[in-house]
């Protein structure tokens, strides 16, 4: 049954730069677009900026070495504050993150909306020229020249029905789902996390317990506040993360997964007796969903080969790192360092829209390598940047970059 809905929406702003989603891109995207001089609004579901490095518990910043720009200068105000450092010397402090985010942001004039929903794009033939969002007070749109989808999702580019691929090409399973959790009172040693490996690996062996941990490679990762850890471990598998009823269940495992593992530390690995289960994420851990099809699509050989190209936005270098969506085993590939072309964040045949983070355009393989965060970060800066001058008139085609 359909229900067909005549509703009157009010357009209750208008702005240079739309961002849709304040997570990893989407938050630096917003600062980038507003240091531009550009009226840009961060739309928001959550109540706080930084998505998956805020919400999702996700630490270290991987691949943040060799980008410069307002990733180094995040790295900065953390160190400022004493909130860097832990585990590769790569991690930062969740409520410092917020804090920072949202400094930069309104300090550069951007504004943001929290506990707001985006539902759907308003269109002009191909030109995307609004958004809607269903919010406190009901549902409005707001109108803007250039709009940037950083959902993670595609929700934006989904919405209005241009094309996206999900998980690997074979039968479109995403990867496994995680949810992080923070554990306190962890006493660190050097090597926490390969001796955790090993520690688990004896505590499983000595007794018949039956109990099988949901993924056999965990990370036990210390954070600045050097008693507290967050810990990579809980696994779900074969859930659609486009399935509002999927991630019901995911969710619901992944705590239970949280809750079971943190029993079995304290019981059985005796450095880990006093440790207490501090947070389970606000935010799913999904690795994989849409990915949109973009200008061009980055592949696992232009990865592993290290492509450079004209247009790229960035730089990555982080390996392939496939958590297979069925079952434990892990598949990981060496890349050269390798160029994310413009034209991946364009979605093929859209005008007035952009896409950065996780769902640029590129195959499952090679979204598994780009998809972490210092990536994300940059890809936003650049095109947050490339919106804002092209919503103030930049001569500038939309695939000719900055
Ligand atoms: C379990 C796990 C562990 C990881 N570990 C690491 C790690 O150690 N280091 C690393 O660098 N990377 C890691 N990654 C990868 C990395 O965290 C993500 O790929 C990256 O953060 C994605 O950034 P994004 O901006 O695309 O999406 P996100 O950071 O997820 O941001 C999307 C934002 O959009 C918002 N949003 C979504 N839909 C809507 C809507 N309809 N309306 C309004 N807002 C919306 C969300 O609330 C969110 O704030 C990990 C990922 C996972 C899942």
């Amino acid at each position: 049954m359909n229900i067909t809905e005549n509703i009157t929406t009010p357009v209750v702003g208008e702005y240079d730069v739309i961002v849709v989603g304040g997570g990893t891109a989407g938050s630096v995207a917003g600062i980038a677009s507003a240091r531009e001089g550009a009226r840009t609004l961060v739309i928001e579901r959550e109540n706080y900026l930084g998505g998956m490095w805020t919400g999702g518990l996700v630490n270290p910043v991987f691949d943040h070495r060799g980008k410069d720009g307002i990733l180094a200068e995040l790295i900065k105000e953390h160190k400022r504050l004493g909130s860097w450092g832990g585990f590769i010397n790569s991690c930062f402090s969740y409520e410092n993150m917020k804090r920072i985010l949202e400094d930069k942001l309104l300090e550069a004039g951007g504004e943001v909306l929290f506990g707001a929903t985006f539902s759907r794009l308003i269109m002009e033939g191909k030109r995307a020229v609004g958004v809607v969002v269903e919010c406190r007070g009901g549902r409005r749109a707001y109108l803007a020249k250039e709009i940037i989808d950083c959902t993670g999702d595609a929700e934006a580019v989904a919405s209005a029905g241009f094309p996206f691929e999900i998980g690997r090409e074979s039968d479109h399973l995403c990867q496994a789902i995680t949810l992080m959790f923070t554990i306190g009172n962890v006493e660190f040693m050097q090597n926490t996390c390969n001796d955790l490996r090993e520690m688990v690996e004896e505590a499983l062996k000595s007794e018949d317990n039956g109990y099988r941990l949901p993924y056999s490679r965990p990370y036990i990762i210390q954070i600045p506040d050097s008693r507290t850890a967050v810990v990579q471990l809980t696994h779900m598998r074969g859930y659609d993360p486009l399935s509002p009823e999927d991630m019901s269940k995911a969710l619901i495992e992944g705590r239970k997964q949280a809750y079971e593992v943190v029993e079995f530390l304290k019981k059985r690995v005796e450095r880990f007796r006093d440790i207490e289960l501090l947070e389970t994420a606000p935010l799913l851990g999904i690795r994989e969903s849409r990915r949109i099809v973009g200008e061009y699509t980055l592949t696992k050989e232009d990865c592993i080969e290290g492509h450079r190209f004209d247009d790229e936005v960035t730089t990555a270098a982080f390996g392939i790192d496939i958590h297979n969506p069925l079952d434990d085993s892990q598949q990981c590939y060496s890349v050269k360092r390798y160029g994310i072309p413009l034209r991946c964040l364009i979605p093929k045949g859209s005008e007035g829209l952009f896409v950065a983070g996780r769902s640029i355009s590129g195959t499952s393989e090679a979204m598994a390598s780009y998809r972490v965060t210092g990536n994300c970060a940059a890809m936003g800066e650049y095109i947050g940047r490339y919106a804002a001058r092209l919503a103030a008139g930049s001569p500038r085609g939309r695939s000719q970059g900055l």
